[in-house]
């Protein structure tokens, strides 16, 4: 007991590392090391302002504290332990927060899988058809099929062995060109799934041209959720979206979208909106998609590109996207304090994962819980790596090449990542995407570190948000604790 007094004695504090900020009249701190929000009364506030000034000895800081607050010594001991312990305040015995550690095993929960490498439309910022596609190898078939197909479940359903509950993406070129094998797999896998008494849900990626009222409904009975890659009201998405003969595709899809979310009935019906030069007027793409349309869910990303591409986003025109996000983030919070959904996924997403507690080992599940594989059986980190050999993580016939997947999980661990070490971004950002770093430093494992800034503002706005709604409409997060963001 007195030993441990005199180690506590001993002490010399200094200030943990967090974000400090506030929001709904209340002072929060983003636990860095640990993903964790922290609610600060004023005793905490007094401390922190204490130890802003330099480090100060355990006895004096417990005579300050105790002066500052009113308390008695015991109970200044008592606010100091606890800070401490929760790394708000350090010392030189301090046991730092860490991400998770790089597990031994990696089961998978998701598996996308690419039903065709072929498309119907010719978007120029495609990966498929851009600069920076990652080379498709001669000889590799265009379309997945059947047996291929059935071996990539049998493969998920062995790989994912612990996992009660799993999940199988569709994705292309475009996945409708492949529908009757999206069919036949939706079938093989529940029935297999369903002899292990396991669940398998089912999502998909289409650019909605082949939408017909026979395949909403089949997407609709086998509760199949769909993400449409829709870029805003005709003129917008006609910039870029558009078949090989430069024709747009607004004027084919719009009623089949309406179609879509009249009918499909079972789960949420996502847009998912590519920014680029032309094309980043956010508050008018959102109203048209959510309001004209009816789209449930709404969410944004940048095109991935060097910066060389004319559909680049410049800096300045980043900045115009953020300050959009702003305005839109600022009427999420007005719905949310009402209780009402707002729609712009960019805040659900990170909403979820701040309650969850999150803090990345990796910046996504790609390679780790999530694998793609490709029309020829290739297994890829994810859709995004589909058919590049550079990044083939095995082939479903004969496994996972653990070797490379270790590899390509060392390298793109936040523990490699040494610019990312002292930013308060990290636990969500975790060096941002691993195929947009290949794209732009030609290494999966490289930080992202081109957006930065544009990162750290965002999640310090998406911190605000929460603290504000944790503030004063906390029933309003409790939708968030499973809700899983790509
Ligand atoms: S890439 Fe940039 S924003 Fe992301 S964690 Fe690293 S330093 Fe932070
Ligand atoms: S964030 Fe990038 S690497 Fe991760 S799954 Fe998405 S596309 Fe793939």
């Amino acid at each position: 007991m007195t030993a441990i007094m005199s180690e506590t004695s001993a002490r010399v504090y200094s200030l943990g590392e967090f974000h400090r900020f506030e929001a709904g009249g209340a002072h929060f701190l983003y636990l860095v090391p640990a993903g964790a929000i922290f609610a600060v009364d004023g005793a905490v506030g007094n401390l922190i302002d204490r130890l802003s000034c330099g480090e100060v000895p355990h006895d004096r800081l417990v005579g300050e504290v105790a002066a500052a607050n009113g308390f008695a010594i015991e109970e200044a001991e008592e606010l100091i332990a606890e800070m401490y312990h929760a790394n708000v305040i350090v010392a030189g015995d301090s046991v730092p927060d860490q991400p998770q550690p790089l597990p031994e095993r990696f089961p998978i929960q998701t598996l996308v899988m690419n039903l065709t490498n072929q498309c119907n439309l010719s978007c120029q910022y495609c990966y498929e058809f851009g600069a920076d596609k990652v080379a498709t190898p001669e000889g590799k078939p265009k379309f997945m099929d059947a047996e291929t197909a059935k071996a990539a479940v049998d493969f998920l359903l062995a790989e994912s062995a612990d996992r009660r509950s799993i999940h199988i993406t569709f994705f292309g070129g475009e996945t409708l060109m492949n529908f009757p094998l999206l069919k036949e797999v939706v079938a093989y896998a529940n029935r297999k799934a369903g002899e292990q008494g396991r669940q398998i849900d089912f999502s998909l990626t289409t650019n909605a041209t082949l939408l017909t009222p026979a395949i909403i409904e089949f997407l609709s009975q086998n509760h199949i959720g769909v993400t449409v890659s829709m870029d805003g009201p005709k003129e917008m998405h006609d910039h870029l979206r558009v078949f090989a003969n430069g024709r747009g595709s607004y004027d084919i899809i719009e009623p089949k979208v309406r179609a879509l979310i009249q009918n499909h009935r079972t789960r949420p019906i996502t847009a998912r909106v590519t920014l680029t030069a032309g094309v980043s007027d956010v508050i008018r793409i959102f109203r048209h998609l959510k309001q004209d349309l009816g789209f449930h869910e709404v969410g944004f990303a940048p095109v991935t590109t060097s910066p060389n591409q004319l559909y680049a986003i410049s800096p300045s025109g980043m900045d115009g996207v953020l300050e959009q996000f702003h305005i839109l983030a600022a009427e999420y919070l007005e719905y949310a304090l009402r209780g009402e959904s707002h729609g712009f996924s960019n805040v659900s997403d990170t909403l979820a994962e701040l309650c969850q507690g999150v803090n990345k080992s990796h910046p996504c599940g790609a390679g780790l819980g999530l694998l793609g594989v490709g029309p020829s059986g290739d297994i890829a980190p994810c859709h995004r790596f589909v058919d590049s050999d550079q990044h083939a993580l095995g082939h479903i016939s004969t496994g996972i090449d653990r070797e490379k997947q270790t590899d390509f999980l060392r390298r793109g661990h936040i523990d490699s990542k040494y610019d990312c070490h002292t930013c308060f971004a990290r636990p969500l950002c975790a060096g941002g995407c691993h195929h947009e770093a290949f794209v732009r430093y030609g290494d999966t494992g490289h930080p992202n570190l081109h957006y930065c800034d544009w990162i750290r503002d965002w999640t310090h706005t998406c911190l605000e948000i929460y603290g504000a709604i944790a503030a004063k409409n906390p029933g309003f997060l409790q939708q968030f604790a499973e809700r899983k963001a790509e």
